[in-house]
C-alpha cells in the first residue's frame, strides 16, 4: 500500500513524517485501538485484484484467493465482493469461506494431508476441486466419496520439479519436497483416477512456491502441466476442464526488491493456457494482501547491551513470526521521526526467545520511548501465523477504507484465553471416546 507521509511520500530513510494509510492517520488509529494492531488497506487489495484480473482477462479464469495468507472474515468478504473464489488448505478455512457466503463451487481444496473428515466436509459443501497430492490420498478420497454416495471433483497436484529462487521453506515445487505428485508419476495416477468410481478428474494443478519474482518457474511448471494434459488426452481422458497454476506471485518488501511483473507473468501464462482450451485457476495469497497490511507497534524501552542499541517493542514473534521463521526483512518506518539522526538499532520483541526480533542492525531514526513503529508488508502470513506463546493475547485487526476504519477482529482478552482448559481434570477410563 501507499504509506503517505505528510512531508512527501518518498520511501527510504528521510522524511519520516506523520504516516497515513489511505485517508487515515496511523497515530490516531493507534490511539483509538491501541498497539500492537494489524491495519489493512481495502484500496490496496482492490488494486492488486484488479491488476491480476485484467492481466489474465484474455483467457477464461478465476482468482482463487489463498485463505491461509490472511483469513480474516472481512478480507474474505472483500475478495468475494470483487469476484474471487478461494483456495483452502483445511476444513477450518472451509468454515471461514462459507461463513462469508462463498459457495462450495467457489472453493479449491489444496493441502498435502487432508483427513477423511475434511474430505467429507468438502464433499458435503460441494467443493469445486479437491487437489490430490498422493496415490494414498487418491484412494482414500475415492473410498470416502463412494461411502457418501458422491463423486469427488479432483485435480492432481503435480510436483513439476522446477527450481525456484525463494526461501527453502517456501519452495514447494522442487524435487524431494513433500508437495504434489512427482511429475513422472502423474500420468499413471491420473489415468487410474479417470477410471476410478467416485472420482471425476477435472483438473491438473501445481503450486511451485511462494514469493517468486521470476516468471521462469511458472512458465516451466506450466509447460510440464500441459505436457501431462496432452498425454492424458491421448490416453482417452475427456473430463479435464481446469488448469490450476497455484499462487506464489512475489511482492516488494523493500525498495530494492523487484516484485513479480504481472504483465510478464500473464504473457508467459496466457498463450499456453489458451492453447490448451482449459479454464485457468490461479491461487494468489501474498500478492493480494501482503502489502495491504502494516503492523503498528510502540517502543516500550531502550537499552544498550554489548555495544548494541536495542529497542524493545510491544509486538513480538507471537504477533509476527516472519522475521524469526523465514529471516524475512520488513521495512520499519517511525511515525513523526522527521529530522532525527539515524542510528543502528536492534528492534526486538518482549518474548522470552533470543529469536524474537523484527530487525537487527537496522538503520533507523534514533528511537524514543513511546514511538509508533509501522512494520510494512505484513498483510500476508502475519496475523494468521500468530500464537499465544507467553500467554500473549492476539492483536486486533483493522480495515481501512478511505478515511474510515473498522475493527474487524477484537483484541483477544486474557480471560477469554482460559476458555476450554480444565484446571481440575475430569478423568476418563482408558479407552473411552470423549469429545475434545
Ligand atoms: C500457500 C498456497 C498458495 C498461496 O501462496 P502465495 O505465495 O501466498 O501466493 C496457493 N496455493 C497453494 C496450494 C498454497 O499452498
Amino acid at each position: 500500500m501507499r504509506l503517505v507521509r505528510q512531508a512527501g511520500d518518498e520511501r527510504g530513510r528521510v522524511g519520516q513524517g506523520v504516516l497515513s494509510v489511505e485517508g487515515l492517520e496511523l497515530r490516531a488509529l493507534a490511539e483509538a485501538v491501541g498497539t500492537p494492531v494489524y491495519v489493512y488497506s481495502t484500496a490496496h487489495v482492490r488494486a492488486q485484484y484488479a491488476a491480476l484480473d485484467a492481466a489474465l482477462a484474455p483467457v477464461p479464469h478465476r482468482i482463487h484467493y489463498s485463505v491461509k495468507a490472511n483469513g480474516n472474515l472481512a478480507i474474505l468478504a472483500l475478495l468475494r465482493s470483487l469476484g474471487a473464489g478461494v483456495d483452502i488448505v483445511s476444513s477450518g478455512e472451509l468454515v471461514r469461506a462459507r461463513a462469508v457466503g462463498f459457495a462450495g463451487s467457489d472453493v479449491v481444496f489444496s493441502g498435502v494431508g487432508k483427513t477423511r473428515e475434511e474430505m467429507r466436509a468438502a464433499l458435503a459443501a460441494g467443493v469445486g476441486l479437491l487437489n490430490v497430492e498422493s496415490e494414498e490420498e487418491l484412494d482414500t478420497l475415492a473410498e470416502v466419496a463412494r461411502a457418501e454416495g458422491r463423486t469427488a471433483p479432483i485435480g492432481i497436484r503435480v510436483n513439476p520439479e522446477v527450481t525456484v529462487d525463494t526461501h527453502p521453506y517456501t519452495a514447494t515445487g522442487s524435487k524431494g519436497k513433500k508437495f504434489g505428485v512427482p511429475h513422472d508419476e502423474v500420468e499413471a495416477l491420473a489415468l487410474r483416477a479417470a477410471r476410478t468410481k467416485g472420482l471425476r478428474l477435472r483438473g491438473i494443478a501445481m503450486h511451485v512456491g511462494s514469493q517468486i519474482v521470476d516468471v521462469a518457474p511458472f512458465a516451466a511448471g506450466l509447460e510440464r502441466l500441459l505436457d501431462i494434459v496432452r498425454r492424458l488426452r491421448a490416453g482417452g481422458v475427456t473430463t479435464l476442464e481446469v488448469l490450476d497454476i497455484g499462487g506464489g506471485l512475489g511482492i516488494r518488501y523493500r525498495e530494492s526488491d523487484r516484485p513479480l511483473d504481472v504483465a510478464a507473468y500473464a504473457a508467459a501464462v496466457v498463450p499456453q493456457v489458451r492453447s490448451s482450451g482449459l479454464f485457468l485457476a490461479v491461487e494468489p495469497g501474498r500478492f493480494l494482501v501482503g502489502n495491504a497490511g502494516v503492523l503498528l507497534t510502540r517502543v516500550l524501552y531502550r537499552k544498550k547491551s554489548g555495544g548494541r542499541l536495542i529497542a524493545v517493542i510491544d509486538a513480538g514473534m507471537t504477533d509476527l513470526i516472519r522475521p524469526s521463521h523465514y529471516q524475512a526483512w520488513h521495512e520499519i518506518v517511525v511515525d513523526g521521526a522527521e529530522g532525527r539522526p539515524h542510528v543502528c538499532t536492534d528492534v526486538v520483541g518482549p518474548i522470552c526467545e533470543s529469536g524474537d526480533f523484527f530487525a537487527l542492525d537496522r538503520d533507523l531514526p534514533a528511537l524514543e520511548q513511546g514511538d509508533l513503529l509501522v512494520v510494512r508488508g505484513t498483510g500476508a502470513y502475519g496475523f494468521v501465523m500468530t500464537s499465544t506463546y507467553n500467554a500473549r493475547p492476539r492483536p486486533p485487526e483493522v480495515l481501512v477504507d478511505g478515511d474510515r476504519f473498522a475493527v474487524v477482529r477484537d483484541r483477544e482478552l486474557p480471560d477469554a484465553m482460559l476458555a476450554g482448559e480444565h484446571a481440575a481434570p475430569e478423568w476418563h477410563a482408558a479407552a473411552a471416546a470423549v469429545a475434545t
